[in-house]
């Protein structure tokens, strides 16, 4: 294929699938020694099969594999002898070690080839940068034969998508970078489009997003859903501070309506209630600022313990300066009292870990900022600054609204910034749940 058909071919996407076998089986080989050492976590296998499941293909086998291109021949042939599509996640990057393409292809017994295509996107990517294109970046601009090229838009190493027969059998197989950043829209944008035409099912799924419930919690609450089981799947993925509930069911039947599908997403959004802080693609910060943006509310925050974490996370969401309008990070009393007018009698009566003054923080946000809502965190990360009566992980988080003026005590685990973090994120939900008139907090964690 020439480089010119591959090009046309990325802007129309699907493909006509009677030329291609469906996928029933997939697996993912995720490489590189930073992660079988355990230095990275591989969060790719965790997104790649997620997705994957959401267009009707299941994920059998995840191996792990070194930059040995010996193991990475061996994890190939072994992949491509019981999988129809095959991922690998990682070491298509310019250097020595990485070895992915080269060993995937030979394993596939693809030749591969320069694309005229890619060396010109990669010597432009350079030259927009600033540097200078070395010659074994030319590397990345060689490509199995026949493959669609995947454009890389957040990094250099395109990705490619191409078919073979492997002792008789008919195989995709499709080469990501390892970099997050650049495997998830490469597969979103790029590759999820085509495999969705050779995904043997018609499927529907519905997602929810959860926050302050663990995936045990969540399985105690769905325990008789889960074991039910009429066809309709039922996973759980948790990350740092979400876990998504993704439900799934295989269409077999033409004449099902999703009437029974659509009764158990009734039934967990019942159960689940207002821990559920999305059923959509986004995170809880886009979630809060939506929803704030929604109801046209400003919002301003006082951080202490959190040193302006909570404000990077709305920060971070495209829009945020619509809603957020600033904040104060007020480690030193000084500017407690200063820049928060926070009384001075307040913080040497109740202490700078208390009620009092996270509502006084609070209360100083909102007049400064002349907001609708305010949110302050003041709280102890630790390792030092602890007493028996405000231990490591004490933290009070204050809120004020047109409606409501109340601060909330909480107990967090773990190391410094994992306290910081809970409570960044417990902020963000406090207000997601003041938003949506739901109850502000149940218990202390
Ligand atoms: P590039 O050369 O463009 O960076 P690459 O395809 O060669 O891409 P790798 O060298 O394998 O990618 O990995 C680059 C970085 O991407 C790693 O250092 C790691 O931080 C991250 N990474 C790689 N694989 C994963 C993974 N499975 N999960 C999470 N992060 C990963």
């Amino acid at each position: 294929m020439t480089s010119k058909t591959s090009r046309e071919e990325e802007k129309n996407i699907s493909l006509p699938s009677e030329e291609y076998s469906l996928i029933d089986t997939a697996e993912i080989i995720i490489t590189g020694n930073e992660i079988i050492s355990g230095k990275t976590q591989d969060t790719n296998s965790r997104f790649l099969a997620r997705e994957l499941r959401k267009i009707g293909i299941t994920v059998h086998y995840i191996s792990t594999v070194s930059d040995d291109p010996q193991d990475l021949y061996e994890a190939a042939k072994l992949a491509y002898s019981r999988s129809d599509l095959i991922i690998s996640s990682g070491g298509l990057g310019p250097t020595e070690d990485d070895v992915t393409m080269e060993v995937m292809c030979r394993a596939a017994g693809l030749n591969l080839q320069l694309d005229a295509d890619c060396l010109a996107t990669i010597e432009a990517y350079f030259a927009r940068t600033k540097r200078k294109c070395a010659p074994n970046n030319r590397k990345q601009a060689y490509m199995p034969q026949g493959a669609r090229i995947l454009k890389n838009h957040f990094g250099t190493a395109p990705g490619a998508f191409v078919h073979f027969d492997y002792l008789g059998k008919p195989r995709h197989l499709a080469l990501l970078p390892g970099p997050p950043g650049e495997l998830v829209p490469m597969f979103t944008d790029s590759l999820k489009p085509v495999l969705k035409e050779l995904s043997p099912h018609r499927y529907r799924t519905h997602s929810f997003r959860v926050y302050g419930l663990g995936e045990s919690n969540i399985e105690m609450l769905l325990l008789d859903l889960i074991k039910e089981n009429k066809g309709i799947n039922l996973a759980t993925y948790a990350s740092s501070y979400e876990v998504e509930v993704l439900v799934s069911e295989v269409i077999s039947d033409r004449q099902d309506n999703g009437a029974l599908f659509q009764n158990y997403v009734e039934t967990i959004r019942r159960r689940l209630k207002h821990f559920i802080f999305t059923e959509k693609e986004e995170t809880l910060a886009q979630r809060v600022l939506d929803l704030l943006i929604q109801r046209e509310y400003t919002i301003a925050f006082a951080e202490s313990c959190t040193a302006g974490l909570l404000s990077s996370l709305i920060g971070s969401v495209p829009g945020a300066s619509k809603a957020f309008f600033g904040s104060v990070i007020s480690y030193n009393n000084d500017i407690k009292e200063k820049f928060l007018k926070v009384d001075s009698g307040i913080l040497e009566h109740f202490g700078a870990v208390s009620r009092e003054t996270a509502l006084a923080m609070a209360d100083g946000a909102r007049e400064s900022f002349q907001t609708d809502f305010s949110v302050s965190i003041t709280g102890i990360a630790g390792p030092s600054g602890a007493s028996p009566e405000k231990p490591v992980g004490t933290v009070w988080i204050g809120l004020v609204s047109p409606t409501v003026r109340e601060a909330f005590r909480f107990q967090f685990s773990g190391e410094r910034k994992r306290i910081q973090e809970r409570a960044a994120f417990r902020a963000l939900d406090l207000i997601r749940r003041a938003l949506e008139n739901w109850p502000l907090a149940e218990k202390e964690e």
